[in-house]
């Protein structure tokens, strides 16, 4: 541990020195092992397991040799930053803040970016250890909710692949996203324990701790020559403690730092009380500050538990600024530069705040004018729009504001007088335009617009499809975008190929590799070479046979997680994803149980055999999103004890979907459901690497799904319903549902079977609130889309009988989705937002 224990120390003078720098090139390491290479991972191993975890061969678990392999890989990451004696300050760096990082498992990744996942794999079996049991053991981290954070996890493995100087921002939660349970179809939420057995890829780092303050009033004070000076006294003071985890690029070109903040409280315990006897008193202060990185808010969409999470997102935002700050300082000297050598990214708003306090930093704390402050925030600042959903828009009551940020909302105040004094003044708008461009709103008692708020402090705005951009444009923000027409542009989201498909899939890798070179490893864009050969018949039997033993362990996965046998022959049919209405899950179930009336309707009829899996969690509070899991469970019930479908239709909900459970399903999957209602999915990530995998799409013309058809064929891919445009005017035609359910006899018996009880025959009425949902509002047009979805989910039958023209069709979307690559979205982020050099 010396090695770690010299490196923790971290001197202030030289903000930077304590984490893996820029600048260093290790060569590209090789991919075969060698024989001394081997010996000395496995020596290095068996030390950590003994000097690290106490422990002996004999009585280590899977979890012991985890964490000894993981420390023994980390000593390399670290090998790597430290080789060079005194690698240069990076012209600029980027700061990505994001309230999450669903970063799932890490060996895997950090194996194979070192190139070390082969070496491994011998130094464990000289041990008599498996590495797939060790690499099981780890817990995923679970430190997001679903997409957003995803993105996040692959941004930071993308910017390490591509050499930009980078650091993560985020909270450290004792439980990430919890575990979901499923009895008797009824979503339970058990508290995720990922840090309980220790966590060996972090560095707490003490010594970089900051201050975050809440609460208090704002004084003023006169300064020397005359000038005013505002001075924030916060009431309460919390401690943010970094733990910094190496994010190691491809190759090991390059190693940057997620830095995850913990709040502490300032003291441990009241001593008094305690001595006085009041043993659980004497904490409870510091349970109350240390909630703020306690649990991940598990929202997704929903309002509730306003003032933590608000804590939250001024707690990591105040003492990433300040750390960012402090090393410009170190590092520069003069505040002015600061748009020269960093590039602020907010991950949604969550991290708006930083607009205020930047400006209070740099006015209040460090003396610079106004004007000079403004430039320098909006220059520094970019924001990234993941939602148009209304209900999703953050937006805080003034009163909140006023009481845990006092500064700030004065700030916010003087910003808005600017904003809409320089307007006025011009005459360019009217009082109503002056409302809908106010970062206040006023119809609904008070409340800051969190999202118009970033959009004045960046200097780019960016949406995550081209679609998506293009409706921020004329929705949300149009009136903002009229301001200043260049400031929104487009980033549509990538995923990171390591992860997705070098790791998730090796097969599938391995094949691509003997077929177009070792070229695709590092640059995607040679899987085009896939191209030719999609329609060779020798290849398209060794691309299915990866693909059916992709199936079969998958098979088993479903088998020990629901006790259901499913066949690996099927056609595996996945949605995998959070439940949300407007995700339309439902639409799927729908089309089960139509399918399954049809079935028995006709049983002689060749029905091709297809599994239908679902997986994803429902906030735990969102009860319509619970009950369509619920229906999902029973319908698979009665399906699957059904022995006139047998070995045609099979449905399957698998709990606790997760990072590490979408890279079991995803190789597997034949054919992926991005159905979202036309507009309101923002892009979609499980999309491209459900493609990218060889899955074929059934999907709405909503979010990247266009830009993966324009990528991979018009014929390649499944398209139905009606588009963002279409959404617009059905919704405008009130009592659209009645005539959609009344036209279709087929969605009319779906929909009257799951009314009736015919899945849930114990408690008939269980499902009223969705079939009442379906048959009134219908807000998400699910009665509008559902004849055409099913009639090109006939197509897609048709289409796996000819195993010849599916397989071409699998083989050209992995050909054709490099594109998808987030190395691609980063490049762009580097060069239009961030202005910063790409190696
Ligand atoms: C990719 C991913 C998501 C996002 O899926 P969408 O289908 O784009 O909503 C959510 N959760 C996990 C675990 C993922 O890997």
């Amino acid at each position: 541990m010396l090695n770690e224990v010299l490196l923790a120390g971290d001197r202030r003078t030289d903000a930077a020195a304590d984490e893996p720098r820029a600048g260093w090139r290790p060569p590209v390491p090789s991919l075969s092992p060698s024989a001394d290479t081997v010996t000395l991972l496995h020596d290095a191993i068996l030390r950590k397991l003994a000097y690290a975890i106490g422990k002996s061969p004999a009585t280590a678990r899977d979890r012991d040799w985890f964490a000894a392999t993981a420390l023994a890989l980390r000593d390399r990451v670290l090998d790597a930053c430290l080789s060079s004696a005194a690698p240069p300050v990076p012209q600029k760096r980027v700061y990505y803040l994001s309230l999450e990082f669903l970063i799932g498992r890490l060996l895997s990744d950090v194996m194979g970016n070192l190139g070390l996942a082969e070496t491994a794999r011998a130094a464990l079996a000289q041990l008599g250890v498996d590495l797939d049991a060790v690499a099981g053991a780890e817990p995923d981290a679970a430190l997001g909710n679903g997409g957003l954070g995803r993105l996040a996890a692959c941004f930071m493995e993308s910017m390490a692949s591509l050499a930009i100087p980078a650091y993560g921002y985020g909270i450290r939660y004792d439980h990430g996203l919890f575990r979901q349970v499923i009895e008797d179809g009824i979503q339970r939420e058990v508290p995720e324990t990922w840090l309980a057995e220790g966590n060996p890829w972090e560095f707490e780092r003490p010594d970089s701790a900051c201050m975050v303050g809440f609460g208090g009033e704002v004084a003023m004070t006169v300064l020397a020559d005359g000038a005013i000076r505002r001075v924030w006294r916060p009431a309460e003071l919390v401690r943010a403690v970094p733990f910094d985890t190496p994010v190691v690029g491809w190759g090991a070109r390059h190693v940057n730092v997620l830095r995850l903040w913990q709040a502490r409280a300032l003291e441990p315990i009241d001593l008094a009380r305690f001595n006085a006897g009041d043993h659980v008193g004497a904490v409870a202060e510091r349970s109350r500050v240390e909630a703020i990185s306690r649990v991940l808010y598990p929202s997704d969409g929903t309002p509730a538990g306003q003032e933590l999470r608000l804590r939250q997102e001024f707690f990591f935002t105040s003492a990433s600024l300040q750390d960012l700050v402090r090393r410009h300082i170190a590092e520069r000297g003069d505040l002015r530069t600061l748009p020269d050598h960093a590039a602020i990214q907010l991950n949604d708003t969550h991290p708006a705040i930083a607009v205020p306090e930047l400006m209070r930093l740099l006015v209040d704390e460090h003396g610079l004018p106004w004007d000079d402050a403004w430039h320098v925030t909006t220059h520094t600042l970019g924001y990234t729009n993941h939602t148009l959903l209304p209900e999703a828009l953050e937006t805080w009551p003034v009163e909140l504001m006023e009481r845990l940020l006092p500064r700030h909302m004065q700030i916010i105040y003087l910003i808005n007088w600017m904003h809409l004094e320089g307007l006025s003044k011009h005459g360019k708008v009217d009082a109503g335009q002056l409302a809908a461009v106010s970062l206040i709103d006023e119809a609904h008692g008070k409340r800051v617009r969190m999202g118009h708020l970033a959009f004045l402090g960046a200097r780019r705005v960016n949406g995550v499809s081209a679609l998506h951009t293009e409706l921020m444009r004329q929705t949300v923000f149009a009136p903002l975008h009229a301001l200043d027409t260049d400031k929104i542009v487009n980033k549509t989201n990538g995923i990171t190929f390591r992860r997705w498909f070098h790791n998730a899939n090796p097969g599938l890798t391995r094949l691509s590799v003997e077929a177009v070179g070792a070229r695709v490893l590092d640059d995607p864009t040679a899987l085009e070479g896939l191209a030719r050969f999609a329609e060779d018949a020798a290849f398209q039997e060794r691309y299915a046979a990866v693909r059916r033993e992709r199936k079969e362990a998958l098979a088993r996965v479903v088998k020990d997680r629901t006790g259901i046998a499913i066949d690996p022959a099927a056609l595996f049919d996945v949605q995998i994803k959070r439940i949300h209405e407007y995700k339309r899950q439902l639409l799927n179930i729908l089309e089960t149980v139509a399918l399954y009336q049809a079935i028995l309707a006709e049983p002689q009829r060749d029905w091709p055999a297809r599994v239908k899996l679902f997986a994803g969690k429902a906030a735990s509070s969102y009860h319509q999103a619970k009950l369509i899991i619920r229906l999902a469970c029973d319908v698979a019930k009665r399906v699957n004890a059904d022995p006139v479908v047998a070995g045609r239709l099979q449905v399957a909900f698998v709990p606790n979907y997760s990072v590490s459970l979408a890279e079991a399903i995803i190789p597997a999957a034949d054919l992926s459901e991005q159905i979202s209602t036309a507009g309101l999915e923002a892009s979609g990530t499980g999309n491209m690497k459900l493609a990218l995998n060889g899955a074929l799409t059934i999907g709405t013309l909503d979010g990247a799904n266009i830009e993966i058809r324009e990528h991979v064929g018009d014929e390649n891919i499944f398209i139905f319903g009606l588009t963002a445009a279409g959404v617009q005017a059905t919704t405008a035609e009130p009592g659209y549902a009645a005539r959609a359910i009344a036209a279709s006899p087929r969605l009319k018996a779906a929909l009257d079977l799951i009314a009736s009880g015919g899945f849930s025959p114990e408690e008939p009425h269980r499902f009223r609130p969705l079939v009442d949902e379906l048959t009134g509002q219908d807000r998400y047009l699910l009665t509008a889309d559902f004849d055409d979805y099913w009639r090109v989910q006939r197509e897609v039958d048709a289409a796996w009988r000819r195993p010849r023209t599916w397989w071409r069709a699998a083989i050209l979307n992995t050909a054709r989705t490099a594109w998808f690559s987030s190395d691609r979205t980063m490049r762009e982020y580097a060069e239009d937002i961030w202005r910063v050099e790409v190696a």
